[in-house]
C-alpha cells in the first residue's frame, strides 16, 4: 500500500498517470489530501472506478487524538496522537499576537540523548513521514478550528537526522496547492548536526535555522549533549557561519538556562565571543522542570541576558506558554507512557492505556 501523503505533488501525478488517468487528477487528489479528508470516499469529483481502484493501492494517513490539553493560562494546546502502527506523538498549538504557531514532532522519540530533554529518554523508535509530519498541522487546524500560520519543528525528534522526509514536508506543506505556508513561516531546530547544516545551507530554503546550543565551551556542552563530543563547539560554529554566508539568513541560538550549569557570567562572556562571527539572535529557555531529571531552572536568566546585551548580542527571553499543560517537548509522551508501564520503542501500543 502506498502512503499516498507522503508523495509529493510531481510523485503523486506520476503515480495517478501510471494507473492510466490524466495529470489533473493529481492535482485534484493532491488538494482534498492538503484539505484532511480521511477517505476516498470524500473525494467526491474523482469517478467512482478510480476510487475502488486506489482503495486497493493506497491510504490515507490521519491520527487519533488520544489526549488533548488546553492550557487555562494563555489557551495553548497540547495533542496526543497515535498513529496507524500505534505509536504517539506530541503537537502544540501554540497562539500568539502575530498568528498561531504549531510546533510539530519528526521522530517518534529522539537518540541525540540530551541529559534535560524529556524526548531523549527511551531513545529513537523511529523516523515520521512527511505525511505524519503534514498531519499534525492539518489536524490540529482542523480540531482546534484554529488557522495555522507558523510552523516550528521543535517537538519530539531531531529534524536534521530525518532529513529527507522532513526536506519532503517543507515542501508539501509550503506547497501553493496545499497548505501554502511560507518557508519564512517555518523554524527548524537542530541539536547541531554540521553535516545536516551544511546540507540544509544548500537548499537555500527562506526558513529560520534554530539551533540548540545550551553552551559556549565543550566541556559544559559536552556534558549536556552527546553530540557535542562528535561535533563540538567550533565545527558547529564554522558551519552555522557557513550557513549564514551561503543562506544571508539569521540563526537563532537556543540557549536554555540551567542553574550552576551553563549560567555563569564566563559563560555568558565566552557565548558573546562566539557569536561575533555568525550573526543571531540568542533565545534565553527557561529550563521546563524533566521529572527523570536532576538539573534545575536558572535564577541567573535576567543577569545573564544583560550581560549579553552589554556585548551587543541580541536577546530574548522565551515566554512560558502552557506549563500548566506541561506543554514541553517530551513531556506529554512520557507521562502516558509511564502510566501505561511501558519503555519506549518495547511495545507498538505504549499509549492504549490512556
Ligand atoms: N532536536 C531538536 C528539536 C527539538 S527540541 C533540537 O535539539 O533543537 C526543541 C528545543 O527545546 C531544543 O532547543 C531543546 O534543546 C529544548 N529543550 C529540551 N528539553 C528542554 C527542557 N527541559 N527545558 C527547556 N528546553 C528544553
Amino acid at each position: 500500500m502506498t502512503d499516498i501523503k507522503s508523495l509529493s505533488r510531481e510523485e503523486l501525478t506520476q503515480f495517478i498517470q501510471e494507473l492510466g488517468q490524466p495529470a489533473f487528477r493529481g492535482k485534484q487528489i493532491f488538494q482534498w489530501l492538503h484539505r484532511g479528508v480521511t477517505s476516498l470516499d470524500e473525494m467526491t469529483d474523482l469517478p467512482k472506478a478510480l476510487r475502488e481502484a486506489l482503495q486497493e493501492k493506497v491510504f490515507i494517513s490521519a491520527p487519533q487524538v488520544v489526549r488533548k490539553q488546553v492550557s487555562q493560562q494563555d489557551g495553548t494546546m497540547k495533542y496526543l496522537w497515535r498513529l496507524a502502527d500505534g505509536h504517539c506523538i506530541e503537537t502544540v498549538l501554540m497562539k500568539y499576537r502575530h498568528g498561531n504557531s504549531v510546533c510539530i514532532s519528526s521522530q517518534v522519540g529522539c537518540r541525540m540523548g540530551c541529559t534535560f530533554c524529556a524526548s531523549a529518554l527511551g531513545g529513537k523508535v523511529r523516523d515520521l513521514t512527511p505525511g505524519e509530519m503534514l498531519d499534525q498541522v492539518l489536524f490540529t487546524q482542523i480540531d482546534s478550528g484554529e488557522p495555522i500560520s507558523n510552523i516550528v519543528l521543535m517537538g519530539i525528534g531531531e529534524p536534521l537526522d530525518n532529513y529527507d522526509n522532513v526536506m519532503k514536508f517543507l515542501k508539501l506543506v509550503n506547497h501553493p496547492e496545499g497548505m501554502d505556508i511560507g518557508m519564512r513561516h517555518i523554524s527548524l531546530s537542530t541539536c547541531g548536526l554540521v553535516t545536516g547544516i551544511d546540507r540544509l545551507a544548500e537548499e537555500q530554503l527562506q526558513l529560520t535555522l534554530s539551533i540548540s546550543l545550551h553552551a559556549p565551551d565543550d566541556e559544559t556542552r559536552s556534558k549536556l549533549m552527546p553530540i557535542n563530543r562528535a561535533d563540538n563547539v567550533e565545527a558547529l560554529m564554522a558551519a552555522c557561519r557557513r550557513y549564514f554566508q551561503k543562506t544571508g539568513r539569521r540563526i537563532s541560538y537556543e540557549y536554555a538556562m540551567i542553574d550552576g550549569v551553563n549560567d555563569t557570567a564566563e559563560q555568558a562572556d565566552l557565548l558573546a565571543k562566539l557569536l561575533r562571527g555568525a550573526p543571531g539572535h540568542v533565545n534565553l529557555i527557561p529550563l521546563n522542570h524533566v521529572d527523570e531529571s536532576s538539573f534545575a531552572p536558572s535564577r541567573r536568566v535576567a543577569a545573564f541576558q544583560k550581560r549579553l546585551e552589554k556585548q551587543g548580542v541580541a536577546v530574548t527571553v522565551r515566554r512560558r506558554l502552557g506549563s500548566d499543560i506541561d506543554a514541553s517537548c517530551g513531556q506529554l509522551r512520557r507521562k502516558a507512557m509511564a502510566k501505561d508501564g511501558v519503555a519506549a520503542g518495547q511495545d507498538r501500543r505504549e499509549c492504549d492505556a490512556i
